[in-house]
């Protein structure tokens, strides 16, 4: 199973992003809202400067207390963020995230971000796909 497949699963298109100018604040009620669990920062919508993931605000908040969230998404976010293309497999992109210990792929294509595949994504789209390939197997063992 590639990338390619796993985005074409998705239930939703497109990537929400925030600007790197908006407030930590701002970030955390489109978290909620739209009940994610990361954010890719981009001032323009299509480049990645950075993700901001729900572990970078809890774990800001711990080391430095509430007075961290008047701070900046830029300020905040994850720089040197890793990325896949539409022709990595589930396989690859399922061990760079526990490489990396992190849960979000943005998907590159020709140097534009045309994705986003979170670690549910990947479990979702492999599952149905086993699920399919014991359907067909059952329907050759028992000749229907
Ligand atoms: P996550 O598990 O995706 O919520 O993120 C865990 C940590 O990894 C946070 O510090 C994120 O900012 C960071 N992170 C998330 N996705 C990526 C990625 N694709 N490349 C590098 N760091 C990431």
């Amino acid at each position: 199973m590639l990338v390619q497949q796993i985005l074409k699963s998705k239930e939703t298109e497109g990537v929400l992003t925030i600007r790197p100018d908006a407030r930590v604040t701002e970030a955390i009620a489109l978290l909620s809202e739209r009940r994610i669990g990361s954010l890719v920062v981009s001032a323009d919508g299509a480049a990645v400067d950075g993700i901001l993931s729900e572990r970078d605000i809890v774990r800001e908040i711990g080391r430095r207390g509430p007075d961290c969230l008047a701070e900046t998404v830029g300020q905040m976010m994850t720089r040197n963020i890793v990325t896949c293309a539409m022709s990595d497999t589930a396989d690859e992109v399922l061990g760079m995230m526990t490489t990396g210990r992190f849960r979000h792929l943005p998907v590159i294509e020709a140097g534009r971000m045309i994705g986003l595949i979170s670690i549910g994504d990947v479990v979702k789209a492999r599952l149905s796909e086993l699920a399919m390939e014991k359907d067909a197997l059952e329907g050759m063992i028992m000749g229907h």
